[in-house]
C-alpha cells in the first residue's frame, strides 16, 4: 500500500479541525492553521461548484488522489464523501477498458485527450480531458479538468448522419443563409437542376425563380415563413437548360436560442412525372380519345368563361352546334372503325374551316360544337356555319371508298337566344335538329318557336314507344300503275300514325326518331307483319292481290335478324313471296357492308324482289347496283317534279331509264301528279308510275276497293 503521506489527506484535515471545536478555534493560537483551513474550504467548494469533472493524480503511485462533486457525479459516486476512500482508486479504476488508447502517457506536459472513464456501475463515459502536471520536491501531481462529452458526440454523430442524408438524398436540399443566399446544396440538386453546387453557392435564390409565378406568390411564401417558420407546397422553379421545372417543396426555417432565424432549409423533389401524368389525366378527362378536341366538359368551361367575357365586354358570342347528317346510318352500314375513321376526319375538316382562336369541340358521338366569340352580328356566325357546311362538298377517303357526307348546324347567339352556357347549348340543339328536320346539309339559327318544336320531337318519342302496343300505326295504301296500259299492278305501303290527340303524324316526323331510338326494329316488324296478313286477306276475299312494296330501315338490316323476321311475316300470314316487296333507300344500298349485302341477297333468295328507293338522291351509280340483288329502281319525286319543262332533269330521267333497262331493272317514277309528267315518262320507256295522278296514298279499305275479285269468284 502506497503511503497516505503523499497526498493532501483533506478528511483528516477536516476531522482534526471538527475536534478543535468552533470555541476553542476562535480562542485557538494556531491562527495560520485557520487561515489555511479557511482556504481549503474555499478551494474545495470552488472545486465542487465547477461543473467540469476534475480528478487529482498522483503519477508516482498513479492513483487519484482527489475529486470534485462533478466527477463523483459524472462517475455515479456521487453519494460518496468527496476522500472516501480513494485508497483503492488506482487511475486505472477510473478508466473504462474501451478508453481511447493513449499512447503517450500525461506526465510530459499539458495536453488534452479523448478517453472514456468508467461509471460506478460499469458503463462507459466518454470525456474530453485536459491534464497539467504540477511537480514540486517528490510530489508529482496531475491535474486532470475533464468534461462529459456524450451529449457533444452524439451531435456530432447526429451531424455524421445528418450529412450522409443530405448526401445520399434522392430529394434535393438547399440550405439558405439567413439573407436568402445558398450555403449549401446536396448532390441531388445538382441532378435535378442541372446547376452545380459552385454556380449556386453565394448566389440568391432568387436565382432559381420560374417566370411562372408573380411577385404575389413568393410574398405568400415569406409571410407564411413568418408567420409559421415553414411553407410548403407546389413551386414551379427553372433548370439549367431553362426548362421548367415542378417541384414539391418544404422550406423550414432554422432559429437560434433566441428565436431568430439563421438558416433556411429547402428539401424538394422533382414532381415532372407527376405534372406529366397530371396533364396527360387532366387532357383524357377534357378531351375526346378519338379526335383529342376538347369534350363537353371543356366546352362548358370555355362557354361559361366565355360568356363572363361577353357580359363583361357586351360583345356578341355564337355557339355552333354540329351534328353530322345520318351518321347511324354511315356507322351501321361501314362499321365501327370507319366511323371513327370518318370522325377524325370530320373533325380535321371543322377544324380547318374556322380560326385558330376559335374554340371547337367534340361533344360526344357525331357531335360538335365550335364558339365563336367577339363577333359584331348574328351574319358573322352564319358566315362561319356556311363556309364549315360547304367544306363537306367534297367526299371523305375512307379507306378508297368516297363517302359523301354532309351536317347539319344550330346556331346561338349571346345573348338573344339565351343567357347561360345551358340555355345556349339546349337552344343550339333545337336549332341544328331544325335544319336537320329540313333534310340537313344546312344551317339554321335559332328561334324561340323552336323550342316547341324541340319539346315536341321529345314527346313524339315518348309516345311512339306505346304506339305500336297501342294500335296506333297504320298503313296506307298507294296504288302503282303501269305506264303501257295503266293497269294497277302494285301498292306501297306507307305508314301513318294516327294520334289519339294530334291526328295522322306523317312518317317524316317519327320514322327518324324511331331509327334514332331503334325503336323502327319492333315497328317495322309489326308493319310487315301486318302488311303481310292484309294482302293475304284479299285473296282470301277472292280478289286479285297486287304485289305491296313495304319499305325497310336500313337500321334493321343492320341491327336486326331481317331474314328471320321477313320468313317468319310471310309463314304466319301465308303470303306468297312473289306478292311481297321491300324498299330500300338508295344511301343505304351504297354503303352496304358486305354483311348486310348478304342479307340482301338471303331476301331476295326467299323469293321477294328488292327495290331501290329515292334513286338519285344518294349519288348511287347504277354500275354499282349490279352488285346488289334488286329488280327495281324507284326515280325519286325530285326529278320528276320538274318534268317536262325542266331540261336538265328530263335528260337525266331519260338517262336513268334507259342505262336501267340495260341492266335489267324495272323503273318505277314516284311522285306523279300531272298528265304531262306521265306522259313523258310513258313516252321515255318508264315502267310503272306512282303518284297522286294515279291516286294519294289511303287507308286498306279504299284501296281494297280497286281490287278486282278474282275470276270464277
Ligand atoms: P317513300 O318510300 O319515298 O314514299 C313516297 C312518299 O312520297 C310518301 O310519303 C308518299 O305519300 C309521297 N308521295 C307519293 N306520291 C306523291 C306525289 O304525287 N306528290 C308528293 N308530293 N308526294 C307523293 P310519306 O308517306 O309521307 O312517306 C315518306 C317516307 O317515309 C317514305 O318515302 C319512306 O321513306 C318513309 N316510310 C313510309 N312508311 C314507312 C314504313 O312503313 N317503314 C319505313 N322504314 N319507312 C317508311
Ligand atoms: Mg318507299
Ligand atoms: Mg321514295
Amino acid at each position: 500500500m502506497p503511503k497516505r503521506s503523499k497526498r493532501i489527506d483533506w478528511q483528516d484535515l477536516q476531522d482534526r479541525i471538527i475536534g478543535l471545536g468552533e470555541d476553542s478555534l476562535k480562542k485557538s493560537h494556531y491562527p495560520e492553521l485557520q487561515t489555511r483551513l479557511r482556504e481549503l474550504e474555499r478551494f474545495r467548494a470552488l472545486l465542487d461548484l465547477s461543473s467540469d469533472i476534475v480528478l487529482i493524480i498522483d503519477i508516482n503511485t498513479e492513483r487519484v488522489v482527489d475529486w470534485n462533486l462533478a466527477a463523483r457525479t459524472a462517475l455515479g459516486h456521487r453519494e460518496m464523501p468527496p476522500l472516501a476512500d480513494l485508497d483503492a482508486a488506482p487511475l486505472q479504476a477510473f478508466l473504462h477498458e474501451d478508453h481511447a488508447p493513449c499512447s503517450e502517457r500525461p506526465d510530459m506536459c499539458s495536453r488534452t485527450l479523448i478517453t472514456s472513464f468508467r461509471r460506478a456501475d460499469g458503463s462507459p463515459i466518454p470525456v474530453e480531458i485536459a491534464i497539467s502536471l504540477r511537480i514540486g520536491g517528490t510530489e508529482r501531481l496531475a491535474i486532470a479538468v475533464g468534461r462529459d462529452i456524450t451529449e457533444r458526440l452524439r451531435t456530432e454523430q447526429r451531424l455524421r448522419r445528418a450529412a450522409t442524408v443530405f448526401d445520399n438524398s434522392v430529394d434535393g436540399i438547399i440550405v439558405l443563409n439567413a439573407d436568402k443566399t445558398i450555403a449549401a446544396v446536396n448532390p441531388a440538386f445538382t441532378q435535378i437542376t442541372g446547376f452545380s453546387a459552385t454556380e449556386v453557392i453565394e448566389q440568391p435564390i432568387s436565382m432559381l425563380r420560374s417566370s411562372r409565378h408573380g411577385e404575389d406568390f413568393y410574398h405568400g411564401i415569406q409571410a407564411a415563413m413568418q408567420q409559421k417558420g415553414q411553407w410548403l407546397g407546389e413551386l414551379w422553379s427553372t433548370r439549367k437548360s431553362g426548362q421548367d421545372l415542378p417541384l414539391w417543396l418544404s422550406i423550414s426555417a432554422v432559429h437560434d436560442d433566441n428565436g431568430i432565424a439563421i438558416q433556411y432549409v429547402c428539401v424538394f423533389s422533382d414532381i415532372s412525372r407527376l405534372k406529366e401524368s397530371e396533364r396527360r389525366l387532366e387532357h383524357l378527362a377534357h378531351h375526346d380519345p378519338l379526335t383529342q378536341m376538347p369534350n363537353r366538359l371543356m366546352l362548358a368551361t370555355a362557354l361559361n368563361r366565355a360568356l363572363i367575357r361577353s357580359k363583361r365586354t357586351g360583345s356578341l358570342l355564337a355557339l355552333l352546334f354540329i351534328d353530322i347528317d345520318r351518321f347511324k346510318t354511315i356507322n351501321d352500314t361501314l362499321g365501327h372503325q370507319t366511323g371513327d375513321l370518318l370522325l377524325q376526319a370530320v373533325a380535321h375538316r371543322i377544324s380547318n374551316s374556322v380560326r385558330a382562336a376559335d374554340f371547337t369541340a367534340h361533344m360526344s358521338g357525331d357531335e360538335f360544337a365550335v364558339l365563336l366569340e367577339d363577333i359584331s352580328s348574328i351574319d358573322d356566325a352564319a358566315k362561319v356555319a356556311r363556309k364549315i357546311v360547304l367544306s363537306f362538298a367534297d367526299p371523305f377517303d375512307l379507306d378508297g371508298f368516297d363517302a359523301f357526307v354532309s351536317l347539319s348546324i344550330g346556331i346561338t347567339i349571346y345573348p338573344e337566344h339565351g343567357q347561360t352556357a345551358s340555355a345556349l347549348l339546349r337552344n343550339g340543339d333545337s336549332a341544328m335538329h331544325h335544319a336537320k328536320s329540313e333534310g340537313g346539309n344546312r344551317f339554321r339559327i335559332y328561334t324561340r318557336e323552336l323550342t316547341k318544336i324541340a319539346f315536341k320531337n321529345l314527346q313524339i318519342e315518348t309516345s311512339l314507344r306505346h304506339a305500336i302496343d297501342d294500335g296506333e300505326l297504320e298503313l296506307f295504301y298507294q296504288p302503282q300503275f303501269r305506264l303501257s296500259d295503266d293497269a294497277l299492278c302494285g301498292a306501297e305501303a306507307l305508314v301513318r300514325w294516327q294520334h289519339p290527340k294530334r291526328g295522322t303524324i306523317p312518317p317524316n316526323v317519327f320514322i327518324p326518331r324511331a331509327e334514332q331510338t331503334g325503336l323502327i326494329i319492333p315497328m317495322g316488324a309489326h308493319l310487315l307483319l301486318d302488311a303481310c296478313h292484309r294482302s293475304k286477306s284479299w285473296i282470301d276475299q277472292g280478289l286479285v292481290a297486287v304485289p305491296v312494296a313495304v319499305n325497310i330501315s336500313g337500321v334493321q338490316i343492320n341491327s336486326s335478324p331481317i331474314v328471320e323476321t321477313v320468313t317468319e311475316a310471310l309463314d304466319l300470314s301465308g303470303l306468297p313471296p312473289s306478292l311481297l316487296k321491300l324498299e330500300i333507300t338508295e344511301s343505304f344500298a351504297m354503303h352496304g357492308t358486305q354483311g348486310s349485302i348478304d342479307r340482301l341477297y338471303a331476301l331476295r333468295a326467299l323469293g321477294i324482289e328488292l327495290a331501290i328507293d329515292d334513286f338519285g338522291t344518294g349519288y348511287a351509280s347504277l354500275a354499282y347496283l349490279r352488285e346488289l340483288p334488286v329488280t327495281i329502281i324507284k326515280i325519286d319525286r325530285e326529278f320528276v317534279h320538274n318534268i317536262p319543262d325542266h331540261r336538265g332533269d328530263c335528260a337525266i330521267i331519260e338517262a336513268i331509264i334507259a342505262m336501267a333497262h340495260g341492266l335489267g331493272l324495272v323503273v318505277v317514277a314516284e311522285g306523279v301528279e300531272t298528265e304531262a309528267q306521265k306522259a313523258f315518262l310513258k313516252q321515255s320507256g318508264c315502267d310503272i308510275m306512282q303518284g297522286y295522278l294515279g291516286g294519294r296514298p289511303a287507308p286498306h279499305g279504299d284501296f281494297a276497293k280497286r281490287l278486282h275479285p278474282r275470276p270464277g269468284k
